[in-house]
């Protein structure tokens, strides 16, 4: 069967991808779905020619992260840049890449779902959106990890015990595409979920995801200082510097309103406070203290 009986439309990029890294994969035919349906269709046409002849499907993104070789269909044994002929079997890379968008969000019950090639980035922003967070030591600090090879490797965020510190804790359902073309909705607690989670791919390709996010929180951390490392040490001195400066003040500023406060507390009592505190009743600037000291 030629090439393109199989793609469905689906748009036929290059036969080579490349990594983050710049390894490259190569495969007989490289394609780039934009849903679930138009991959499973084109899955079970796989799933035909297979019986004549060995096919093998992984699905990846452009600029893949993974520095080990799964991701590439005609890999062996930690070889990236095979020919896509090296194997006897035909060899197909799905770019989950046109699989990034938004399902659904559910505001009651903090969660969304969304496309499993969408990337860490994209679905922080989203959840954002939504009034919701997605809580960080659940995902791995690359923005442009996808979602689908997150679960697939169970990359790790950095939680502790008791707060999520994998993706797939926070995901309560998975839409997957086994290879026979079928679609699945598995919760993430069933025998396929668990499977999935850390399963390198090989159950089916992931194609939607629901996730358990949380309300945003308030706190905003920005990163201000953008230097080069020529003057590591220095640079960290200097800011060291400036931050025991900051401290200092920040020190002098609270023992100097806790003494006011303490002053307007004895006024207000009339006399002199047990600490000792002492002070000049009516000099506060607090209207409190002023009608209190009469
Ligand atoms: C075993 C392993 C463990 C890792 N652990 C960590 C970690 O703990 N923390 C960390 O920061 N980094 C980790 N990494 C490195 C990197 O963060 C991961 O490889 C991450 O998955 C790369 O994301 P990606 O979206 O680029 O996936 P890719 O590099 O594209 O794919 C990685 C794997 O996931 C499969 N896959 C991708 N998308 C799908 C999909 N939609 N459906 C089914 N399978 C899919 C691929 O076939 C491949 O096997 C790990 C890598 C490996 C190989």
């Amino acid at each position: 069967m030629a090439a393109g009986d199989l793609t469905f439309g689906m748009q036929i990029s290059s036969h080579e991808v490349s990594s983050a890294y710049g390894m490259v994969c190569r495969a007989t035919e490289v394609l780039v779905p934009t849903s679930t349906e138009q991959l499973a269709a084109a899955i079970k046409s796989y799933a035909k020619l297979a019986t004549k002849q060995p096919v093998h499907v992984r699905a990846t993104h452009k600029y893949y992260h993974s520095t080990a070789s799964f991701p590439c269909a005609a890999a062996t044994a930690g070889q990236h840049d095979l020919p896509a002929d090296s194997s006897a079997a035909m060899t197909v890379d799905v770019l989950m890449q046109g699989m990034d968008q938004l399902v659904t969000a559910g505001a009651a019950a903090k969660t969304i779902t969304v496309q499993a090639g969408m990337t860490v980035s994209s679905m922080i922003t989203i959840a954002k959106q939504q009034g919701l967070a997605v809580p960080l030591m659940a995902v791995p600090n690359y923005g442009g990890l996808t979602i689908g090879g997150i679960m697939a490797t169970a990359a790790t965020g950095t939680g502790t015990a008791g707060s999520p510190s994998a993706l797939c804790d926070i995901v309560t359902n998975i839409q997957w595409v086994d290879g026979k073309g079928e679609v699945h909705s598995s919760d993430r607690s069933s025998p396929e979920g668990r499977a999935i989670c850390g399963g390198l791919g090989v159950t089916g390709v992931v194609t939607q995801v629901t996730l358990q996010l949380q309300e945003a929180g308030k706190v905003l951390v920005r990163t201000n200082a953008h230097l080069a490392d020529t003057r590591l040490m220095d640079d960290i001195e200097a800011m060291q510097k400036v931050s025991v400066r900051r401290s200092a003040a920040t020190a002098a500023a609270a023992a100097a309103a806790a003494a006011a406060a303490a002053v307007a507390a004895a006024c207000s009592s009339g006399g002199v406070s047990s600490s000792g505190v002492s002070g000049k009743c009516g000099s506060s600037s607090s209207s409190s203290s002023s009608s209190s000291s009469g």
